[in-house]
């Protein structure tokens, strides 16, 4: 099953979390596990080119292996939030082990924004964070590119739903490049036929 739109249940247990953004009248277009040298200036000529802003929730260790492009996804006007150091699963992954993963993120970069790797964190963990000062970004929109069980025409046909204050998932990872490709300058020109704009979380 492919669950585009993030459950009820899961927006009910973590209240304080993001699930959509604020302005009905622009969507939230995210990247996660970044960045990749070979994926991630591919992303940023596509949004250069169209002439929009992304959020894109970064993993340490691939900060560590690519600062360069940390840098350039920052200069270009992009936000950058972190997204553990190792895309740990929260929920089998120990508290403190957790908080160290995210505090060793927050040593490489500089964002309040979080995104737990699977949407799956427990719930002491997301009190923690959130008493640490972290906005914590979960999603309304999930591309599912990085299944390759799935086929680009399904990935933009199931964009055809998507509307104003939606937070989308996309991933700047080599598992998900054939259906980024496939998809997402379509599904981008859909979302600006719509009259929606896009902004950075
Ligand atoms: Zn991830």
């Amino acid at each position: 099953m492919h669950f585009f739109r993030s459950p009820l249940v899961a927006r009910i247990l973590f209240p304080g979390g993001l699930w959509k953004g604020k302005d009905k009248n622009a969507v939230y277009l995210t990247f996660d596990d970044g960045p990749n040298p070979h994926v991630t200036p591919w992303v940023l000529e596509l949004l250069k080119r169209q002439e929009i802003k992304a959020t894109f929730f970064l993993v340490g260790n691939n900060i560590k292996q690519n600062p360069e492009l940390v840098a350039k996804i920052e200069s270009e006007g992009h936000r950058i939030g972190n997204h553990t150091m190792n895309h740990e699963r929260g929920t089998k992954t120990k508290l403190d082990v957790y908080l160290n993963s995210v505090n060793e993120v927050d040593r490489l970069i500089n964002s309040d924004l979080f995104r737990p790797p699977y949407g799956r964190i427990s719930f002491w963990q997301f009190l923690k964070l959130l008493k640490n000062g972290k906005k914590i970004i979960f999603w309304s929109w999930l591309s599912y590119d990085f299944d390759n069980q799935i086929s680009t025409e399904k990935i933009i046909e199931k964009a055809k739903k998507i509307k104003g204050g939606d937070i989308l998932v996309f991933h700047d990872s080599e598992k998900s490049f054939s259906n980024l490709k496939g998809s997402i300058e379509k599904i981008i020109c859909e979302i600006k036929a719509k009259n929606l704009s896009f902004k950075t979380l």
